[in-house]
């Protein structure tokens, strides 16, 4: 799943996202409500939010490599590492 903000994008990885763990864990660690967690359990992205990401890292530190991005697209994409 992914959701691209003006300035941001948030990316995260289909199957990961099903995780009801990993959506809470993801909820828990961000700090501006980027993540939430579906009535299902899965992973929901706030696409009001995603702009308001701080660059913080905490939800990569939260979760495997690999299964969240965050791009910045006002950096043509790069990806917060
Ligand atoms: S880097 Fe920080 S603010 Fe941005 S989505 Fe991840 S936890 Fe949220």
């Amino acid at each position: 799943m992914r959701v691209d903000g003006t300035f941001i994008a948030i990316e995260v990885d289909d199957e990961a996202a099903e995780d009801a763990d990993l959506a809470r864990t993801l909820t828990e660690a961000c700090p501006v409500d980027i993540f939430a967690q579906g009535d299902a359990g899965g992973l929901e992205i706030v696409e009001r939010n995603v702009d308001e990401c701080v660059l913080c890292r905490l939800c990569l530190d939260a979760s495997a490599p690999g299964v969240v991005k965050v791009l910045k697209l006002y950096d043509d994409g790069a990806l917060l590492a």
